[in-house]
């Protein structure tokens, strides 16, 4: 595993980012509701399905936070980098990709298939 203070600086920056696009998610699912009360150009069906593709995008960004926020307490108790479920240490590569992972490969894949 690498050193922790990279990892503590890659996850504080994956932080940042996923706030900023928690605050944009957030304002563009008003403004698909703002739009059709204003315009009324949208389909209701147009204006519904955009408004659950932004909600969809804020739940995503909302877990990515949550985990990142744990994984930063992970790292500052010299904790961060093991499977949560399988307790095996989570791949390099992996965390290279998703800083904030909590589980490792197999057990990531292995929730989706339930
Ligand atoms: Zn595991």
């Amino acid at each position: 595993m690498s050193d922790a203070a990279t990892y503590l600086i890659v996850l504080q920056g994956l932080k940042q980012e996923l706030e900023d696009a928690l605050k944009d998610a957030n304002s563009s699912a008003a403004t698909v509701v703002l739009d059709q009360n204003s315009i009324g150009r949208l389909s209701r069906m147009d204006a519904m399905q955009q408004q659950n593709m932004a909600m969809a995008n804020q739940r995503s960004l909302s877990a990515r936070l949550a985990k990142t926020h744990k994984a930063i307490t992970a790292l500052t108790i010299g904790d961060y980098g093991y499977c949560e479920t399988c307790g095996e240490e989570i791949a390099e590569g992996r965390l290279q990709f998703y800083p904030e992972s909590d589980t490792c490969l197999s057990c990531q894949s292995a929730s989706e298939n339930q």
